[in-house]
């Protein structure tokens, strides 16, 4: 049986616009921090659908925070409906090595078969993780298992 998975940000929704990020979080002061929280709310209220997945239902790994979830799941809703399982969220420091072993721990827990993820360097990470989890690369709006040759 099938049990998937989606990242959010670049796969079940567009990523968020690279200007939302032109000032490191450390040279901003209180001001323009408040503002890029509230920008950012405002796109993960209204963010376009980017992929729907073809299975009847799913869970979302997401390295978004616990705080924004209530907006995250009412998206999920709009779009989704209760075609969605559950949706797991970050709850420590977003660096890569927390982002690994957090959506690792969540594949584990969850026992997923399937996971769709659009970030290169979290994909190879994974799939170098001991997982019964076949780790799709989410590029070009395509679902591709380009594992390296000789990987298995
Ligand atoms: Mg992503």
């Amino acid at each position: 049986m099938t049990v998937a998975a989606y990242d959010l940000d670049g796969v079940l929704a567009a990523p968020v616009p690279a200007s939302f990020f032109t000032k490191p979080w450390r040279h901003m002061s209180g001001v323009e921090r408040s503002q890029r929280a509230n920008r950012l709310l405002e796109w993960y209220a209204t963010a376009p659908l980017l992929h729907v997945p073809t299975e009847r239902s799913f869970h979302v790994i997401t390295a978004r925070k616990e705080e924004v979830r209530s907006v995250t799941q009412r998206w999920l809703e709009k779009q989704f409906g209760k075609r969605v399982l559950s949706v797991c969220m970050l709850s420590v420091g977003r660096t890569v090595k927390n982002v690994v072993e957090f959506k690792a721990a969540s594949l584990r827990r969850l026992g997923v078969t399937d996971f769709t993820e659009d970030n290169r360097t979290i994909v190879r990470a994974l799939r170098r993780q001991d997982l019964r989890c076949r780790v799709w690369h989410y590029v070009g709006g395509r679902q591709v298992l380009d594992y390296e040759p000789g990987f298995l």
